[in-house]
């Protein structure tokens, strides 16, 4: 039986996994790596490092799970998306990448929308918004502030594409990944000459765009040596990491969506057809699923929000969890589980960084509204808990308004450990959830993708039937979902009454 590896750069670390055929995993490991700040806003990394991380990684695995070059049948990327990596005509790289969470391209952002024509004709070339985080607005940052960079940059690459040119000596990315850099026609799944040409950038500055199982490139003598691999082994597309998270947990057919609550929250959802919000709530990228897309929600901070509320208010909690040996959020459910759903009219605003979907608005804060002198601490706790669930419901509700079905809620991360949670989230989003068996994340989801894309199987939808195993459920309590869906618009009321006011604190904070 073949054995395919997933290798994710991830923005902490790159992890490799190997996986049998069957979807057995053999072995994994992850590499670390720094991140650099050399300005408030900046986030960089070295390229080389993903270089490094990913050679370790591999003979690791390789070592880990006892195989042989010969063995590993597929390569499959996945990676951090949006970042960039500007390359020169030796092909070296120019100056370190900027990343996803990098925030200085705000003024770049207002120029794309100014010069397509409008925040409207930017979302009907590339289905989105400009964001900070895209590549696009990068691009126009080293023209406009590192003039000698940019005239000496002949390539830009995401990521996992930069690691994919060291492996393949190829300049390729996929349908998924590509939709991030916001100069993809997402609806044509090719890059958007009319807007590249609004932009003044030169289409040779990008690689090729392939489906994300499609073979993309073979691995080099060179790179198979330094990896203790077999030359010429296919290298799929692969997938950004919330595709190919997606594809690792079966999120590959219309009405299947997750909900990720970790420290923040994705709901993420497939669609067979093109579907944008017009608002560019939420955003549609290309899927790792050939000729699908998908349509994704963000929550900042989601679990986030009780990770805050551990830290600061629980330090008994956190020390009765020390000498029980257990873990302080199993101390803190159960404590919530003492107060009643709805919390008694208690409302946590979960906006501790600002929100993302569907408010889009920096400064968002977060709050306790309804409190009484019955709140005693269960309540609180509760609240937070509630609060975020709420958020979650916020990208469920946008999902379902733009014609996709929501027939089945697969949730994962942290939130979905718990089984107070995960009824919790049944009861708010009125909807039976469901656990995956494995939680291996993108490395996972790529190496199904290598394996569809090199004939283990028909295709990456077949590959998930095969190798997903589905795991605990729960279905809404009648009552439950009664009080929340009573509670629940009242939720978003709070946000619009407290909107202005949010921005009238950040423009006195500022003040101060
Ligand atoms: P990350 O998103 O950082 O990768 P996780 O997916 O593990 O991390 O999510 C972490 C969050 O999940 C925590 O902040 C907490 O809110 C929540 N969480 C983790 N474990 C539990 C648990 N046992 N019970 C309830 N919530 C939990």
């Amino acid at each position: 039986m073949g054995v395919y590896l997933g290798i994710d750069i991830g923005t902490s670390g790159t992890k490799t996994l190997a996986m049998r055929e069957d979807g057995a995993i053999l072995a994994s490991a992850t590499r670390e790596y720094p991140l650099s700040s050399p300005r408030p806003g900046w986030s960089e990394q070295d390229p080389e490092h993903w270089w490094q991380a990913t050679k370790d990684s591999v003979r690791r695995v390789l070592k880990g799970g006892r195989l042989k070059p010969a063995d590993v049948a597929g390569i499959g990327l996945s990676g951090q998306m949006h970042g960039s990596v500007f390359l020169d005509k030796r092909h070296e790289v120019v100056r370190p990448a900027l990343l996803w969470n990098d925030q200085r391209t705000g003024d770049e952002c207002a120029e794309i929308e100014q010069r397509a024509g409008g925040r409207q004709a930017l979302i009907g070339m590339v289905a989105n918004p400009a964001l900070t985080g895209f590549t696009a607005p990068k691009i126009l940052w080293l023209r406009k502030h590192e003039p000698r960079n940019f005239d000496r940059t002949v390539k830009v690459l995401l990521p996992k594409d930069y690691v994919r040119f060291r492996l393949t000596g190829e300049f390729a990315t996929e349908v998924s990944d590509a939709s991030g850099t916001l100069l993809l026609d997402v609806a044509r799944r090719r890059w958007c000459g009319p807007l590249l040409e609004k932009l003044e950038l030169n289409a040779s500055l990008l690689p090729e765009v392939f489906e994300s199982e499609e073979v993309s490139g073979r691995l080099t003598a060179g790179a198979a040596k330094e990896l203790g691999l077999a030359s010429g082994v296919p290298v799929v597309g692969g997938g950004g990491d919330q595709a190919a998270g997606a594809v690792g947990n079966g999120i590959v057919k219309r009405g299947v969506i997750s909900a990720t609550l970790g420290t923040s929250g994705v709901v993420f959802a497939h669609s067979d057809a093109l579907e944008t919000d017009p608002q560019g709530r939420v955003h549609t990228f290309c899927h790792a699923v050939r000729g699908k897309w998908h349509v994704m929600g963000v929550v900042l901070s989601a679990g986030g929000s009780l990770q805050w509320y551990r830290n600061q208010f629980a330090s008994q909690e956190v020390a009765q969890a020390k000498r029980k040996k257990v873990d302080p959020y199993e101390l803190l459910t159960a404590q919530a589980a003492e107060a009643p759903p709805g919390c008694e009219g208690l409302y946590f605003l979960p906006y501790l960084t600002g929100e993302r979907t569907p408010h889009a608005d920096p400064h968002a804060r977060g709050a306790w509204i309804g409190l009484s002198l019955r709140h005693r601490q269960p309540h609180l706790v509760r609240s937070v808990m509630e609060g975020a669930t709420y958020a979650m419901r916020d990208c469920l509700e946008i999902i379902e308004g733009m014609n996709i079905p929501v027939r089945e809620i697969r949730v994962s991360g942290g939130g979905a450990r718990s089984g107070f949670w995960r009824q919790m989230q049944a009861d708010i989003y009125g909807r039976k959830v469901v656990t995956t068996a494995a939680e291996e994340g993108p490395a996972y989801g790529v190496a199904l993708l290598a394996a569809a894309g090199t004939g283990a199987y028909k295709n990456v939808v077949e590959a998930c039937t095969a190798t997903i195993e589905l795991g605990t459920g729960a279905s809404p309590d009648a009552k439950a979902k009664r009080i929340y869906n009573r509670a629940y618009p009242l939720y978003g009321r709070l946000y619009r009454s407290l909107k202005e006011d949010f921005r009238a604190i950040a423009d006195v904070v500022s003040g101060s």
